[in-house]
């Protein structure tokens, strides 16, 4: 049985995309089968990665995900890529309850085989990202450190209680993870004493510096570590794998 990691935040911007990448691809260069799946109707996950968003996606049409999954230039590493018809599946989940419970076992199914499965969430609490809390053993929440950070946060809390009650508990509260670290800062710093004060040790210890290297690894398709493998945010990401590690 795969981990399955849903990394999830209802406000976009805040690294999510970022952080499925980088630590999907810092578990695979540590030997990890590992899958990433993009489940957001934008398809940032796939195009970072260098690919392109399916027309027509498996999980939409009920059909084997095995077949859409693709390699990556990363040992290891395999993308299922999204789709702009994820909106269609946002709105007939959320009317049809069946074809919701469908979805989650669906994922489910295309899950065998691997040893880490990162799913990367639109910036919404809608279906989507319930199907992923329904099908994840873990979520870890990206937070940027900026003003307004743990704004609109009860919303996704709640969202997670709700799955945590209707899994029985498969589902736990994997971290919260500070972004775009920038220790000079006040505003950096207050963040983040404001967010371990609030979350304690559920919080990562690693925090992911403000790095452009990191920006502008998608431009060329590939994960950090594969584009600069000594820049910051490569080091982090690597530091955040091993506390992900560490809780094997
Ligand atoms: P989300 O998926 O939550 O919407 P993204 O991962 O797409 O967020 O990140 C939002 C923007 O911030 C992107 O342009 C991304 O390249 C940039 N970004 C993310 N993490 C960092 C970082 N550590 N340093 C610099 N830029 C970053
Ligand atoms: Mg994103």
């Amino acid at each position: 049985m795969p981990r399955v990691i849903c990394v999830a935040n209802q406000k976009g911007g805040v690294g999510k995309t970022t952080t499925a990448i980088n630590l999907a691809a810092c578990l695979a260069v540590a030997g990890r089968r590992t899958l990433l799946v993009d489940l957001d109707p934008q398809c940032n996950a796939t195009s970072g990665l260098g690919r392109q968003p399916l027309a027509h996606h498996p999980l939409v049409a009920g059909l084997p995900l095995s077949d859409a999954v693709l390699r990556v230039d990363v040992p290891n590493l395999e993308l299922l890529p999204g789709s702009r018809s994820f909106r269609d599946v946002e709105a007939l989940a959320r009317d049809n309850g069946t074809y919701a419970s469908l979805l989650r076992s669906h994922l489910q199914n295309g899950m065998a085989g691997y040893d880490y499965v990162l799913i990367d969430c639109p910036p919404s609490v809608g279906q989507l990202t319930r199907t992923a809390l329904a099908a994840s053993h873990e979520v870890l929440m990206p937070i940027q450190c900026e003003y307004f950070a743990m704004e609109g946060l009860a919303q996704m809390i709640e969202v997670i209680r709700q799955v945590m009650i209707e899994r029985d508990r498969q589902l736990q509260f994997g971290g919260i993870l500070l972004t775009m670290y920038d220790p000079r800062l006040e505003l950096t710093l207050e963040v983040e004493a404001e967010v371990r004060e609030f979350f304690g040790e559920i919080v990562f210890q690693t925090v992911i510096p403000r790095d452009v290297l990191c920006a502008e690894a998608p431009s060329h398709g590939l994960p950090v570590i594969a584009y600069a493998p000594r820049a910051r945010s490569t080091r982090a990401y690597v530091e955040l794998c091993m506390e992900v590690l560490e809780s094997e």
